[in-house]
Order: structure tokens, then C-alpha cells, then sequence
């Protein structure tokens, strides 16, 4: 079963448009793909901030009919940031219209100070680590790149960092304070809610240990290589070979 569950266009921030991302999908021969454009009125980034449910539900329609001519299996949904809470922050008709909601730390609410060039901050990991708890207890399909894309952008001092050396600082902070304990709430908090913990690939996250400990509590798995370039599609290599070797559980599409 070859999928792909988290995928970008050029209607948030990805470079493709969705009818060439079909097309890739069918050439890939892949058995189902999910575009999950950024959707979220309260993004730092004022591009996605601005799109309207109309502007997403239409979309989802044009994308359902390409989808088809191609005969190609499309899930529609979002990728969104929550409150701190882990509440969703989006009308019904888009919850009712999303197949697939994935919910993702873009950024944390935190009153506390931060110091630019200085990563290893307690205290907004403690917040970080509470919200993400919050999300995974929340509404929602799949918890997006749980150890991926960590939001160190209000710790980082503009253009200081490569995205190879922001994704080495994020799997610092991974190992040094995600432990034992918050990683058994996390598991608790996704098998009680039923929602998943992704496999990402653009940034090979979760840590091997993490995903056989997450597949040991019999947490649901989703797979999505967060495109938002054509060649990455379906690149969740990695991925596969994790869930042969832990046997994990995935979600059903
Ligand atoms: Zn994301
Ligand atoms: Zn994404």
C-alpha cells in the first residue's frame, strides 16, 4: 500500500499546483494520496492566515474532479494549527468537508521570555510540550511531524540557520526533552483520542526508538512526506521500513 497522507500545493505554501500533484501521484502508481494545504486563520504567515472557507471548499471541489478524471484516489484535508488548548479553530463545513485533518505545532502561546540564539529554553519547551499533549487529546485525524519542524523560529535569529542546521536543532531538542514520561502522556493522549502519529518524511522524524515504543502501545500510525515540492512526493521510504520492522498499525484510508 503505497500512500502518502500530507501533501502541498501552490494554494498555501507548496510549489505544485494540485493538478500536477495528481498527475505525480498517478505516475508513482500511488494507492492514495491526501492534499493537506495549511489552513489556519491564525498562521504567523499572513499567505495562509488569508484563506477563506469558500476559497478551501472550492478547491476541495476541484481537486475531487480532477481526482477522478485521473482516476486517482485524493483525500481533501488541512493541516492546522490549534489553540493551546488543542481546540480547533475552523467552521463545521470545513471540519464536515476536511477527509483528513491534520493538526500540527506551527507555533506555541508563550507569555515567557525568549532569547534569540538561544534554543534550549525550559520553559517554552514545557509549553511546547503542553500544547502538543492538548492537540493529541483534541479533535483531529493525525498528529503532524510530532518531532519535525519543532517551532524554533521565535528562538532562532533571522537568517542565522540552513534548514539542514534547523533540523539538526530540532532533533537536539527532541532527544533532550522529549523523555520517557511525556512520551507515555502522548501515547495515552493519541490512543484515548484515536488519532495518529505521522511518519514524516521530509524530515525522517520520529526517532526509531520513539516509533517502536509508540507501536509497542499500539498507537495508529499515518504516513506524509509534507511536500510542498513535486519530487518529494511519496518519499517516505524510511516510513515504510519502520512500520514492516514495528509492525505499526496504520490509519485507514
Ligand atoms: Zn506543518
Ligand atoms: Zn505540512
Amino acid at each position: 500500500m503505497k500512500i502518502d497522507l500530507h501533501v502541498h500545493t501552490n494554494f498555501s505554501d507548496g510549489q505544485p499546483t494540485y493538478m500536477e500533484v495528481i498527475d505525480k501521484a498517478k505516475e508513482l502508481g500511488m494507492d492514495c494520496i491526501a492534499i493537506t494545504d495549511h489552513f489556519d486563520n491564525y498562521d504567523t504567515s499572513p499567505n495562509i492566515r488569508r484563506i477563506s472557507d469558500g476559497e478551501l471548499l472550492e478547491f476541495f471541489k476541484k481537486i475531487k474532479s480532477y481526482a477522478e478524471f485521473k482516476e486517482q484516489k485524493v483525500l481533501c484535508g488541512i493541516e492546522t494549527c490549534t489553540d493551546f488548548n488543542g481546540n480547533l479553530r475552523i467552521s463545521d463545513e470545513v471540519y464536515n468537508a476536511s477527509e483528513i485533518l491534520i493538526t500540527s505545532v506551527h507555533y506555541v502561546e508563550y507569555s515567557g521570555e525568549l532569547v534569540k540564539g538561544e534554543y534550549f529554553n525550559d520553559g517554552y519547551w514545557e509549553a511546547f510540550k503542553e500544547k502538543i499533549i492538548n492537540m493529541a487529546s483534541g479533535k483531529g485525524d493525525v498528529q503532524g511531524h510530532p518531532e519535525g519542524y519543532l517551532p524554533i523560529n521565535p528562538l532562532i535569529k533571522p537568517g542565522t540557520t540552513t534548514y539542514e542546521e534547523r533540523k539538526a536543532i530540532s532533533s537536539k531538542i527532541a532527544s533532550r526533552y522529549f523523555q520517557d514520561d511525556f512520551l507515555k502522556e502522548l501515547a495515552d493522549s493519541l490512543i484515548k483520542s484515536g488519532k495518529a502519529y505521522e511518519l514524516h518524511g521530509a524530515t525522517s522524524t520520529p526517532r526509531e526508538s520513539i516509533i517502536k515504543f509508540m507501536a509497542s502501545k499500539n498507537v495508529t500510525f499515518s504516513i506524509g512526506s509534507d511536500a510542498h515540492i513535486l519530487d518529494w512526493i511519496g518519499k517516505n521510504q524510511r516510513a515504510e521500513e519502520m512500520c514492516n520492522k514495528y509492525n505499526c498499525k496504520l490509519v485507514k484510508v
